[in-house]
């Protein structure tokens, strides 16, 4: 069960896709998800807690891709304005 996930998240899900992969993007969340499958791009939607059964883990995280900048704001530099 996956708990914690985030639009741009890839995900694989218990049972593959038809078309072989098992590699969903995460396009949609709210009280309905939509992931696409990256391979052949089918969408699909799923009311959040089947999503959340459904998924086995997140093989992409967005939101820790995007802070591939150092966020040590607590050294010596103060802002820079
Ligand atoms: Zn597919």
């Amino acid at each position: 069960m996956l708990e914690v996930f985030g639009i741009g998240d890839r995900v694989q899900m218990r049972k593959k896709h038809a078309c072989g992969a098992n590699e969903w993007e995460i396009t949609r969340t709210g009280a309905d998800i939509r992931i696409k499958c990256v391979n052949c791009g089918r969408s699909v939607m799923l009311d959040r807690l089947d999503f959340m059964r459904a998924a086995k883990k997140r093989t992409f995280i967005a939101s820790e891709a995007k802070q591939v900048e150092p966020q040590s704001s607590n050294s010596a530099e103060t802002a820079l304005e």
